[in-house]
This record gives C-alpha cells, sequence and structure tokens, in this order.
C-alpha cells in the first residue's frame, strides 16, 4: 500500500481499521486535558475498562461472602485460574494444559529454571543474547553461582556483528553446536526489549534441542504481540509478563508453558506446593503430593485473583479479538509509523535519527536519535505523546494494535518535527 503522511489518509485508515472501536474500550491518560498518543504498551498496557468491573465482582464477593467466596463466588476463587487458560493457550500457541498463571515473570522463570537447569561437571553453560533484559542477567547469574559454578564461564553471550544491530540466526546456531554437549540451557528473550527484534524462536529451539539442551523463552515482549506456536516449536518452556502488551495492569501476574512432554514427567524435578497438587484431593491435607497433570503442577501458592481478575478481562477481549487481527492491524500502524518517521526525516534538514528496528520486529520501533535525543524526548513528553527513553539516546514506540489509531502516529509525526525543529 501507497501511504501519504496527511491527517485525510490517516483518517481514511481509521475508517477501514477492523479494529477501530476498541480505542474506546480503554482509559487514556491525558496531558493538558488532551489524550495522550500512548507509544508505551510495551512498557504498560492502557486499562481496559472493562478490568474494573471483573475487579470490582472480586471486591464485591468479598465483601458479601467472604471465606465463602472460595467456592461460592460467580467466579469461585480457587480454580479462578482455570478460567484464563483456554484464551491464553490461543495467544502462545500452546495446548491448554500446557499453560498456567502464578507468581511474577523473574520468579516465575526462576522456578522453571529449577526444573530445565540442573547442571552437571560437563553440561552447565547457558546461552542467552548479550545485554539481556537485566533482571534475566541477575537471574542467570545468581542461579549459575547457586550451582557453584562461575558465570564468567557458565554464561555464554550471544554478540551481534560488529556494525550491526540485530543478532542473526545463524550466529545463535553456531554457538549452539559450538557448546554442544556442554550446553544444559538455551535462554533468550524472544522480542528483544531494546531493538524489538523478533528471533526465530523455531530454528534456535530447534538447534538448542539437536544440542541435547532444554530450550526456554523470555516472552515478555512477545506475548500479546508476535504470532507464538509454543508447542508446535517444540519448546521446552516460556514465561511472559501480563502487563506490557497484555494490558493487565502494573506489576501483574505472569503466564508460563510447559511442554506437555514435561507434564507428568517425573524426572523433571520442581518446586511444589499445595496449589500444585491435584484438586480432587487437596483439601485431604496429605502429605503426599499428587501434581495436577497440567502445567498447574508448577503453581505453589493459591492465585492472586485481585491480579487474575483484570488479566481474565483482558484476555477476554484477546479472545473476542484474536491475534490474527490484532498482527494484521500491528504490520499495517507500524509500516505507517515507519512512513511517517521517514517522511519527517526527509522534511527536516539534517537526518536526525535512524530506526535500529530490523525487519523481524512486532510491535515496537526503536528510534536512535541523533544529538539532542533528551530534549525531544522531554519535547513529545510535554505534548502528550507518550515514549520511553533507554540509554544512550533511543526512544522505543509501541503503537499498540488494540487502541492506537493511525492518526495518532500522523499527530505524533507532526509534533516530532516540531520538537526536531526546535532543537535544531
Ligand atoms: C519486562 C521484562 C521483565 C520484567 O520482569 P518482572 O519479573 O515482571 O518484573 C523481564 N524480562 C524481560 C525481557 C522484560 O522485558
Amino acid at each position: 500500500m501507497l501511504f501519504q503522511n496527511t491527517l485525510e489518509f490517516a483518517k481514511n485508515l481509521d475508517a477501514d481499521d477492523a479494529l477501530r472501536k476498541y480505542r474506546d474500550a480503554f482509559h487514556f491518560p491525558k496531558v493538558d486535558g488532551k489524550q495522550v498518543i500512548y507509544f508505551t504498551g510495551n512498557s504498560l498496557g492502557l486499562q481496559p475498562k472493562s478490568s474494573q468491573v471483573f475487579v470490582n465482582e472480586i471486591m464485591t464477593d468479598w465483601k458479601e461472602l467472604a471465606v465463602e467466596g472460595h467456592f461460592h463466588s460467580k467466579k469461585p476463587w480457587w480454580d479462578y485460574h482455570e478460567r484464563l487458560a483456554a484464551p491464553l493457550s490461543k495467544v502462545v500457541g500452546a495446548k491448554m494444559n500446557e499453560v498456567s498463571v502464578m507468581n511474577t515473570l523473574t520468579v516465575n522463570l526462576h522456578f522453571l529454571m529449577v526444573s530445565f537447569y540442573r547442571p552437571t561437571d560437563k553440561r552447565y553453560k547457558i546461552i542467552c543474547e548479550e545485554k539481556a533484559f537485566p533482571s534475566d542477567q541477575y537471574m542467570f547469574q545468581s542461579q549459575v553461582k547457586f550451582h557453584g559454578f562461575e558465570p564468567s564461564d557458565a554464561i555464554v553471550e550471544i554478540k551481534k556483528r560488529d556494525g550491526e544491530n540485530y543478532w542473526r540466526t545463524e550466529d545463535i546456531v553456531k554457538k549452539i553446536e559450538e557448546i554442544g554437549d556442554e550446553l544444559a540451557l538455551v535462554l533468550i528473550g524472544g522480542v528483544n526489549y531494546y531493538s524489538g527484534q523478533v528471533f526465530d524462536m523455531e530454528t534456535i529451539t530447534a538447534a538448542g534441542k539437536a544440542a541435547g539442551a532444554f530450550v526456554g523463552w523470555d516472552l515478555a515482549h512477545a506475548a500479546g504481540n508476535i504470532e507464538l506456536k509454543l508447542h508446535d516449536w517444540n519448546v521446552d518452556f516460556a514465561a511472559w509478563c501480563s502487563y506490557k502488551y497484555m494490558n493487565s495492569g502494573p506489576g501483574n501476574a505472569s503466564g508460563v508453558f510447559v511442554n506437555e512432554r514435561h507434564l507428568n514427567n517425573k524426572k523433571i524435578p520442581r518446586f511444589e506446593g499445595w496449589w500444585g497438587t491435584k484438586k480432587e484431593t487437596r483439601f485431604l491435607m496429605k502429605p503426599e503430593f499428587e501434581p495436577i497433570d497440567t502445567a498447574d503442577a508448577w503453581q505453589i501458592s493459591n492465585p492472586p485473583v485481585l491480579s487474575l481478575a483484570p488479566y481474565l478481562a483482558s484476555l477476554e477481549m484477546f479472545e473476542e479479538v484474536g491475534m490474527d487481527a490484532l498482527i494484521a492491524k500491528r504490520n499495517k500502524i507500524v509500516a505507517y509509523l515507519e512512513f511517517v518517521l521517514k517522511s519527517i526525516d526527509e522534511e527536516v534538514e539534517q537526518s536526525t535519527f535512524e530506526i535500529i528496528t530490523p525487519e523481524d520486529r512486532g510491535c515496537q520501533l526503536s528510534v536512535f536519535l541523533h544529538g539532542q535525543g533528551r530534549p525531544i524526548f522531554d519535547y513529545l513528553m510535554k505534548r502528550g505523546v507518550i515514549t520511553d527513553w533507554r540509554e544512550p539516546n533511543v526512544i522505543r514506540l509501541a503503537p499498540a494494535p488494540f487502541y492506537c489509531s493511525y492518526e495518532d502516529m500522523y499527530r505524533f509525526g507532526q509534533i516530532l518535527k516540531e520538537g526536531i525543529l526546535a532543537n535544531q
């Protein structure tokens, strides 16, 4: 499609947008009384209006039923999490028995590493990407040390080539083959948080499995953003947070995926608690742990129902819309944003920025601003464009397809241009 950087053209794209009604289903913050242009759905998704209703329902049941709410509220609390499994499994391309919701993301990755990182003297290395999200780096270091190994020896970071902004699949595969039978685990962010690069999870997973390692993915920036086929790709495990593209609210619960082939496998150990044991016999309070035969076996505590309520509200929207429709709009709106950025770059005299996100991308464009980065970022904020800043000079723009409009992209371009001209 040939785009134009005009208000009229953007409005026409909005008029044709199959998802346009969902914009109204979210609360937008305001700056100077005007609804913001929100580019940080990759950091904290906007609040669906329905989530308040779901939370209020729990508050009311708690008020009126107290402990009886566990079994007798409209949506009983004791198995509330099960309501999330069906819609969530579609978002990540899993079977229903392979997903569960519990804890928070880094906590879940640690628990999953209890199961899937069990180093031996010979096979103890972890492959991850260079400059992984800091929480993941701390997790790797602490896990490796916990097992008595040296991070500098046990953690192998895949680097980008000199002068390139992205990781090449072939370099990752080559490193996996090189480490070979010393490799215990491959664990990478499926979509890089900084550049927005989408990794070839299928190829990398296959390479890791061929080397005899376990392969897991941190899907913080992938879940609800890109097409995932965790089951078909033969991934061992994965986890993601729900507050980014999945709009569930700040710090909210994380989802996990455990491949069907590991369920009921007694050779896979885990840390256990009472919510992982079979429901039928849980309240007999017996000493024997009888694992649920789904990923719920990894649950430890009873579910944080007040957190799961807005997550469920959001998942009902994903269920209604479907990932295919979200991805179709995402592709188009990101392409339009890219077009607007390039048009603005041509209109201002000096080239001021560069998109560092590679072709393999989801919703996010990361833009490297030359020179005047910080003042431009501040100018955008002041004008009601919410982006985020990453050192040394990058703003990240994620036009979430659920609620961003093409008109937002056009208006952003005009504000950016004014900001660049004001700072030249
Ligand atoms: C956002 C993000 C996290 C956040 O972890 P929490 O445990 O939810 O605080 C972890 N990893 C990556 C790659 C992220 O992008």
